[in-house]
């Protein structure tokens, strides 16, 4: 009988604040044994030899929209979870919409994770939703284990999703802070967005940078500040999704240190994309808040590098390819990325090989710090004791992504036809290789 589940030797592990050589045993889905100095001791049914790869704790993406159950023909829980393992991640959080019925009750949440639970390759997590009808519903989705709320402070373009105005804002953040949770919000201006659009359309102007220009940086300001005033009153939790600038980034940074308990994310497409790639790829590289110009995106890489970022996520949003279309009119057509094969890829392309974003940082952007802001115990380290969660990552191999790679219901992105160089060889999850060499491996079995 073997001594252990599974060996990996010869690879370099990288946490957030450390590198190094080391040969690591898995048994019942624990790191049981990490190896510094010498070659680890015993066998195990499953050796990998990790040479020349670098064993990275598993993202964890903390904003996806897998659309199911409801809306399964725009992406789904089995094809999701499978580009997130072939794109290096171990877990991921669900937003509340998207899936119809929306999680915006436990019977609602039950239904999603049953689904989950069969279907899913990685570790799933949910959101809850704050909307103004589901108040009362907040403290039982809590206690039924959503790793917090989600509400949106514009329109969300799901009918069943009402956003939440600045009164269930207020009362649902006294709510969530009375049971020590947290609230993540979409921020944009409703009244900027919405002035600039009907001036725009009316004006027949629709393109591209026209549709950039009507959700302004201004508007996720207002918004940011207003939440943040909102946290400051109530002792809420809060994070912000998706910050496109780093002219927001700042604004919760200069909360955090006057105490707010705050935090933000941003996604690998505002690093990755401009506002270009949008006049070119059209609704595939449609988002809101939309892609900003290259000098933003430089400043988001300073931010990240800096510090002043606390996670990376995909915020994939997938639609099939008939409602992604946009002909001359940038305000028609599902805003949504589907990125979440490439959130890895990206940051190692763009960031470590191309700007020096030390690998460190990486792992603490995409694991360390989504782990620790949202109480995932036993995750996000390379560690003894923790949960096996691990990428296996060739830095140095360079690839053209195409379309037939993707796992995705729909096999489309931006970032077809772009070369990667960094990635992900082997996806270990609770310690079974799921993920291998172009292959999801549970669909062999
Ligand atoms: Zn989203």
């Amino acid at each position: 009988m073997s001594t252990y589940d599974v060996i990996i030797r010869n690879g370099q592990v990288v946490n957030s604040d450390s590198k190094f050589q080391a040969d690591i045993a898995i048994k019942g889905g624990k790191i049981q044994r990490v190896s510094v100095d010498q070659p680890l001791e015993g066998t195990a049914d499953k050796e990998i030899d990790a040479k020349g790869l670098h064993i990275m704790p598993g993202v964890i993406d903390t904003h996806v929209h897998f659309n199911e159950p409801g809306r399964a023909e725009w992406e789904g829980l089995a094809t999701g979870s499978r580009s997130l393992a072939a794109g290096g991640a171990t877990a991921f959080f669900d937003m509340p919409l998207n899936s119809t019925p929306p999680v915006i009750n436990k019977e609602n949440l039950q239904a999603k994770s049953n689904l989950a639970d069969q279907k899913s390759v990685v570790n799933p997590y949910y959101w809850g939703g704050l909307v103004p009808e589901n108040i009362a519903e907040l403290k039982d989705l809590h206690e039924n284990g959503v790793i917090g709320f989600k509400a949106f402070m514009s329109p969300s373009g799901i009918d069943d999703f009402n956003n939440a105005d600045d009164e269930t804002l207020y009362k649902g953040m006294t709510e969530i802070a009375s049971f020590d949770s947290i609230l993540a919000v979409h921020a944009e201006s409703t009244v900027i967005c919405d002035q600039l659009a009907k001036e725009k359309i009316s004006q027949g102007k629709t393109s591209a940078r026209d549709f950039v220009e009507s959700r302004p940086i201004i508007s996720e300001i207002e918004a940011v500040r207003r939440i943040i005033s909102y946290a400051e009153a109530t002792g809420c939790k809060l994070h912000v999704v998706h910050a496109s600038s780093r002219k927001v980034t700042d604004l919760i940074n200069e909360a955090k240190n006057k105490g707010v308990n705050a935090s933000v994310e941003t996604c690998a497409h505002y690093l990755a994309l401009t506002v270009k790639d949008l006049e070119k790829k059209g609704g595939l590289a449609k988002c809101a808040p939309p892609l900003r110009d290259s000098d933003e995106v430089e400043e988001l890489w300073v931010a990240l590098a800096n510090g002043e970022i606390d996670m990376i996520a995909s915020d994939h949003s997938p639609a099939p390819a008939s409602m992604k279309t946009v002909t001359d009119n940038y305000f028609e057509g599902w805003g949504g990325i589907s990125g979440a094969q490439s959130t890895l890829n990206v940051l190692l392309t763009e960031g470590y090989h191309k700007r020096n974003l030390p690998l460190e940082k990486i792992v603490e952007v995409t694991a360390v710090n989504p782990a620790k802001r949202f109480g995932v115990e036993n995750k996000g380290t390379i560690a003894e004791g923790y949960d096996a969660d691990i990428t296996l990552v060739n830095l140095e191999e360079s690839f053209e992504l195409k379309a037939e790679d993707l796992f995705y219901r729909h096999q489309h992105s931006p970032y077809v036809g772009k070369t990667f160089k960094g990635n992900v060889k082997t996806t270990i999850v609770n310690g079974n290789v799921v993920y291998d060499n172009g292959k999801i491996i549970t669909d062999e079995n």
